[in-house]
């Protein structure tokens, strides 16, 4: 069994039934995402829209392609005829832009609002007070074209296992309040290579796991 095979298989065996894994694949070659594909992986995860429209293309049809990465308004037309969940929408004008391009395709999107939950000043995301103004805005329901699901968030970049697990707690307990007002929000995306086991014990029902699976990355 190859590398990428194992990986897979290893992760998938520490991750409980419930919570979805995304293959986090950005910046690595076709020929490995079939390997993962080849071992029963259908969830893809990209932070780059022209490549993964490019993967897109040459890959099976079966497969959910998910966006990761910070999204520019003028490049959702790229996606908007197959991406099946967008992760870190952090505006109204783009979740108007992504509404607009779905309608086009005679499509839903789903999305998720990514939270600002760390301290470092370059991580982008919502505060929960303009999360919790888009949840209740009338403009923002009257968009038929997009279904929010649920929030996104990444945690600092650092050693300090406290921190991390209080940055968890922080998104993991304003999504439960947004929660029990729109039961619509299922989703939890929290977790990466690093501290996908920490963000499962605060509840992730999604983790995004790149470097674990397919190997370090040169860059990206
Ligand atoms: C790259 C990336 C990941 C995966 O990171 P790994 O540490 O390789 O698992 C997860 N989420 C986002 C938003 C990313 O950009």
């Amino acid at each position: 069994m190859n590398n990428i095979k194992k990986n897979l298989l290893d992760i998938k065996t520490s991750i409980p039934e419930e919570v979805t894994l995304v293959a986090v694949s950005k910046t690595k070659p076709v020929s490995d995402l079939m390997q993962a594909y080849e071992a029963g992986q259908r969830i893809f995860g990209e932070n780059k829209i022209q490549e993964m429209a490019e993967k897109w293309k040459m890959m099976p049809k079966d497969i959910s392609w998910h966006m990761i990465g910070h999204v520019q308004t003028n490049k959702v037309k790229y996606m908007a005829p197959f991406v099946d969940l967008i992760h870190a929408v952090d505006s109204f004008k783009l979740l108007k832009e992504i509404n607009k391009q779905a309608k086009k395709h005679n499509r839903t999107i789903n999305c998720l609002l990514q939270v600002k939950i760390a301290q470092e000043e370059s991580k982008f995301g919502l505060s929960e007070e303009h999360v919790s103004n888009l949840l209740a805005s009338e403009e923002v329901k009257s968009l038929s074209n997009i279904r929010i699901l649920g929030f996104m968030g990444m945690a600092t970049f650092t050693e300090n296992q406290e921190q991390i697990q209080s940055e968890f707690k922080k998104i993991k307990d304003f999504f439960d309040q947004s929660k029990s007002k729109y039961p619509e929000l299922k989703i939890l995306s929290i977790g990466m290579s690093g501290d996908y086991k920490t963000a499962m014990n605060y509840g992730s029902t999604m983790v995004r796991i790149g470097s674990s699976i397919f190997g370090a990355r040169n860059y990206g």
